[in-house]
């Protein structure tokens, strides 16, 4: 366990956002820019591909990645 080769910079990070809600144009909390996404687990405006960048560039490792993903991706079956 002495060398961590499992970060793979590049591998896409893709968030099920599909229960997610829309609303109103409102400014990003990641970019700042205007979106219509709504975070389904925070209920903020976000763009999903700033939610997955986020997680890219915050998961140092492959179990934190996991982790993020899974914090930020609504359980299945809630509306
Ligand atoms: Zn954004």
């Amino acid at each position: 366990m002495s060398h961590a080769t499992s970060t793979t910079p590049g591998s896409p990070v893709v968030l099920d956002w599909r229960h997610g809600q829309i609303g109103p144009p409102a400014p990003c909390v990641l970019c700042g820019g205007l979106t219509v996404c709504r975070s389904p687990v925070k209920d903020v405006p976000c763009h999903k591909g700033c939610a997955e960048a986020w997680i890219t560039t915050h998961a140092s490792t492959d179990a934190d990645r996991a982790r993020l993903i899974a914090a930020h991706t609504p359980a299945k079956g809630v509306t």
